[in-house]
């Protein structure tokens, strides 16, 4: 006996990643620690964006949260989307037809509160061990699985395990150190937000604001309202073209919310409420191996972020719904160690899953990086509502997203 923990899962990481896992486990009854060095409620650097993926995936997990999380204090329901072309015509496009009626397909919730509402379900569920303040340090394999060594408040700590799932985030040390992923620039996005309050014309459907600039494309810039007329505003941009450009993102969201004709008059008496943070998106742009040797990784830290939208907490809920049922019959079906060859059905179910999705919105952000034809397209939707309503179902259907990939959709753009 050495003190340590005992689990047949240690799961790294409590945001959406961790906590769907945990959560989707606890229905196969498997035994799991979920350890994070952060004590909730705690910020994360995100655009608070909640897609209906993610309200989908919470009905997937109990049909309870997915009505819960409505009822959330300081929920922004949202109906659509309004993207601003770098020629400053803008487009909107709602998630729905049935823009107001029932529910709102998307949702904006600052992480404080999301993350600290799912974790809060983890341990009303009751099954798996919470150990918040608890930083995994180490990791070594073992003839039975593994001795994962951490500090908690300060103090060391072990956990012995059969199987690791990493969803410990965007600068994961398992992904890197263990699993070998590396950070690409050209496949990772920087992204800075604040939040705002007394920002203008906010709108009042909760449409989410994307604003592509020619500074800034294939990135682009944010403003997602809150109640109350505050909102979290940021921007991103790949990380291959901060470093060419010598980008300041913090300086440039400063600057551009001063000096855009389109943004000064909104932001004339808006007050940014704590300072512009920064943290990077590690994008699905390019595929990694997403199991290994008694491991599966989740969400960002298996580079799962949406290269186009940013999305990403669907993603982690998705891929950790997903490692919680292989884990569950890997542990079944093997004694002691889980090998690789166990585990590899994840990367086939994520990717069946997401990889086609991802795979399109690679090509959109491609897309994106010629403002000529970003600017043609929004141009011809504001005039054009049968192909405004073909974007709007584009969001909702994926077979009308895979048109974007056929020639024979920009002949007829240009020419219908
Ligand atoms: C600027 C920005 C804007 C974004 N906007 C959106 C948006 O609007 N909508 C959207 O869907 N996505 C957005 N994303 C992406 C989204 O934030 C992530 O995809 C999402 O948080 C991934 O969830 P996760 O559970 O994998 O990781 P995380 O949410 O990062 O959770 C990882 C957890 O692991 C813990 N942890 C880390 N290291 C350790 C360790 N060694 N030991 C113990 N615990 C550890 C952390 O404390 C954290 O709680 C944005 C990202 C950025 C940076």
């Amino acid at each position: 006996m050495d003190g340590a923990l005992n689990a047949e899962v240690c799961i790294i990481g409590a945001g959406p990643g961790g906590c769907a896992t945990a959560l989707q486990l606890d229905k196969h009854g498997v035994g799991t620690i979920l350890l994070d060095k952060a004590v909730f409620p705690r910020d994360k650097v995100c655009g608070d964006a909640l897609s209906g993926k993610v309200a989908r995936s919470l009905e997937r997990l109990d049909p309870e949260l997915a009505i819960a999380l409505r009822r959330q204090p300081g929920t922004q329901p949202s109906w659509g989307v309004t993207f601003v072309a770098p020629n400053g015509k803008a487009l909107r496009v709602p998630f729905t037809r049935e823009t107001g009626v029932g529910d709102a397909p998307g949702a904006i919730l600052p992480r404080l509160g999301f993350d600290h509402f799912l974790l809060q379900a983890v341990k009303q569920e009751g099954s798996a061990t919470v150990l918040e303040g608890t930083r995994a340090k180490g990791f070594e394999r073992t003839a039975e699985g593994w001795h994962v060594t951490a500090l908690h408040d300060g103090k060391p700590l072990a956990v012995r395990c059969r199987l690791v799932i990493d969803a410990s985030g965007a600068n994961s040390i398992f992904a890197t150190q263990v699993a070998g992923l590396p950070m690409e620039p050209r496949h990772h996005c920087a992204g800075v937000r604040a939040y705002y309050s007394g920002v203008t014309g906010l709108d009042t459907q909760g449409f989410i604001e994307l604003i592509f600039l020619k500074e800034l494309l294939p990135g682009y810039l944010w403003i997602f309202p809150l109640p109350g007329g505050r909102a979290n505003v940021g921007l991103g941009l790949r990380s291959d073209m901060v470093r060419r450009r010598k980008s300041d993102l913090k300086k440039l969201l400063v600057q551009l919310l001063a000096e855009l004709p389109q943004l000064r008059e909104r932001f004339a008496d808006a007050r940014a409420e704590g300072p512009i943070q920064g943290m990077g998106l590690p994008l699905g742009s390019k595929r990694w191996p997403l199991s290994g040797d008694g491991y599966l990784l989740v969400g960002d830290a298996a580079h799962l972020i949406d290269p186009f939208t940013g999305e990403g907490i669907s993603h982690a809920m998705i891929s950790g719904m997903h490692a919680a049922d292989v884990a569950a019959h890997a542990l079944q079906a093997n004694d002691g160690p889980i090998p690789a060859s166990a585990l590899k059905d994840h990367d086939a179910r994520v990717w069946k899953r997401l990889g086609q999705e991802l795979a399109i919105s690679t090509r959109l952000q491609q897309l994106t990086a010629f403002p000529w034809l970003f600017n043609f397209v929004v141009n011809k939707a504001t005039r054009n509502p049968v192909l405004a309503d073909t974007i709007s179902s584009m969001f909702n259907d994926l077979d009308m997203r895979e048109q974007l990939k056929k020639p024979g959709f920009y002949v007829k753009l240009l020419f219908g």
